[in-house]
């Protein structure tokens, strides 16, 4: 008998807090880290008579998402009451989106492994969020803060193949989001998580297999561990002649596996209903207009454009596209001084090992995009060489201050003075008679060693070309 061989299959249901001020049906403030309970109100609340208000701002971030990722939006979509009790949802229901939500069949695209992929989203969908319940040593706290605020749901078909594909699928979508503005994106705040669903079957198999879901994973490494663990979990089911249970497993990152949280038939009865308080949410075609012309370059085409526009590499522009505030910084750093592949370099080594060293995002970057442009002018017209040019960008970065006030305030001036340089010259040779000896007796390398000294007897300034020129002309005598 030769053993079945599995195929992974996976769908991610993604969660996504959306940047507002205020929260999805109310006013109350939406602050993370706020004091317990200060970002409540009596719709947070559940107070009887208190009704839900619409937040617009959430359906504007919800719309761009959309219109993002190909979606077709629904022009009139209803939000639905989705009951269960739980200490963290005083109204004992959560307004989500049910049967009819605001988009549906998006694709995101991304690469693995060089190898482009395409996943199809079944649904987009805005819901609030539940509070926090905080479990102490004797007792158990409720956090309700978190309660109301606005998040999307996106669902993808199950069309993932395995861990990492998985994993670079939620990368992709969390630079999306930030790309977009619509939210931080922050995992470790619980900004983004997701549900990962995974079920196996046999390869050539078309039909699906029972599949598990891991709940509430916050971080990349995580989805991918959990996955990877879930996978190898049924395989060993499937190949003992088991049956894989379809239940909600929760992943316990510490012990590096998961345990079983509720089998299908413990699964809730939600009772979905639409929601009386609120209305259908009807979009116009002028509010997809004006979201549709407020939508940013996104990052794919900005990647295929940067390539074409600057002649850098496919790997470059991923680099430049991580940040749509970093690519922002490049191009006007580029377009300030006209070769963009040295400014690819530039911004590659010098100003993201500064940034990651104190843990910046470009934003709070001391140094303007002008600033790095002037720097390499100096280059280009020989006032400073290369290599003062990264100490004088270390200097920008610590001070803030132009390239220009650096350069004169510390007497970084490259010397193309030959009169300078051959007097340096001269002592390096009258003092090393021995070396200039071996040289003169055909150990032509020790010249390397005089323009050292030339050097550091100008303190680096001395140009390069010029010393060797001159140590070759006076050796040679
Ligand atoms: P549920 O009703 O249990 O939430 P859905 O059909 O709504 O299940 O799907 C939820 C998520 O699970 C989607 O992302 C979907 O792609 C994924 N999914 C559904 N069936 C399977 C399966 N057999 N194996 C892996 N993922 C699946
Ligand atoms: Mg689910």
């Amino acid at each position: 008998m030769t053993a079945t061989k599995w195929e992974a299959v996976i769908g991610l249901e993604c969660h996504v807090q959306l940047a507002t001020e205020t929260k999805a049906f109310s006013a109350s403030a939406s602050i993370y880290g706020a004091p317990p309970n200060s970002c409540t109100d009596p719709t947070v609340l559940g107070l009887p008579g208190a009704l839900p208000v619409v937040n617009r701002r959430q359906i504007e971030l919800a719309l761009t998402l959309g219109l993002a990722t190909g979606s077709t939006l629904r022009r009139r979509s209803r939000f639905s009451r989705k009951h269960y009790f739980y200490p963290d949802l005083p109204k004992g229901y959560q307004i989500s989106q049910f049967d009819e939500p605001l988009c549906e069949h998006g694709t995101v695209e991304f690469v693995v492994d060089g190898v482009p992929r395409s996943v199809r989203l079944t649904r987009i969908h805005l819901e609030e969020d539940a509070g926090k319940n905080l479990h102490r040593a004797k007792r158990s706290l409720v956090d309700l803060n978190r309660a109301g605020v606005p998040l999307v749901e996106i669902v993808s078909e199950p069309e993932l193949r395995s861990a990492e594909e998985a994993g670079e699928y939620m990368r992709t979508l969390r630079q999306l989001v930030r790309w977009l503005g619509i939210s931080d994106g922050n995992m470790e705040e619980g900004s983004l998580r997701c549900d990962a669903n995974v079920s196996l079957r046999p390869v050539g198999a078309t039909t699906l297999g029972t599949k598990a879901e891991l709940k509430n994973i916050n971080s990349f490494k995580f989805v991918e561990r959990a996955i990877e663990h879930e996978i190898a979990r049924q395989t060993a089911i499937l190949d003992a002649g088991g049956r894989v249970v379809q239940e909600s497993r929760l992943w316990d990152a510490d012990a590096g596996t998961s345990h079983a949280m509720r089998s299908k038939e413990e699964a809730h009865d939600y009772r979905y209903l639409p929601d009386p308080d609120l209305p259908p949410l009807v979009i116009d075609e002028e509010w997809i207009d004006r979201a549709r012309a407020a939508l940013p370059e996104l990052p794919t085409a900005r990647r295929q454009r940067l390539v074409a526009e600057y002649g850098l590499t496919v790997a470059d522009a991923r680099v430049l596209t991580e940040e749509r505030a970093l690519a922002d910084w490049f191009e006007a750093a580029a377009r300030a001084h006209g070769d963009g592949k040295r400014v690819s370099n530039w911004v590659q080594s010098e100003l993201l090992r500064e940034l990651n060293r104190d843990a910046r995002t470009i934003d709070a970057c001391p140094i303007r995009p002008e600033a790095l442009a002037a720097l390499l002018r100096l280059i280009d017209d020989g006032t400073i060489s290369g290599k003062i040019a990264k100490e004088v960008f270390t200097k920008m970065y610590a001070s803030g201050d132009a390239p220009g006030v650096i350069v004169e305030r510390e007497g970084l001036v490259q010397v193309t003075d030959t009169s300078a340089i051959e007097t340096a010259a001269r002592a390096a040779i009258d003092a090393n008679p021995k070396q200039a000896e071996q040289y003169r007796a055909g150990k032509t390398q020790m010249i390397g060693f005089f323009v050292g000294q030339v050097m550091k007897a100008t303190g680096g300034k001395a140009n390069p070309a010029a010393v060797n020129e001159v140590l070759a002309r006076l050796l040679g005598a």
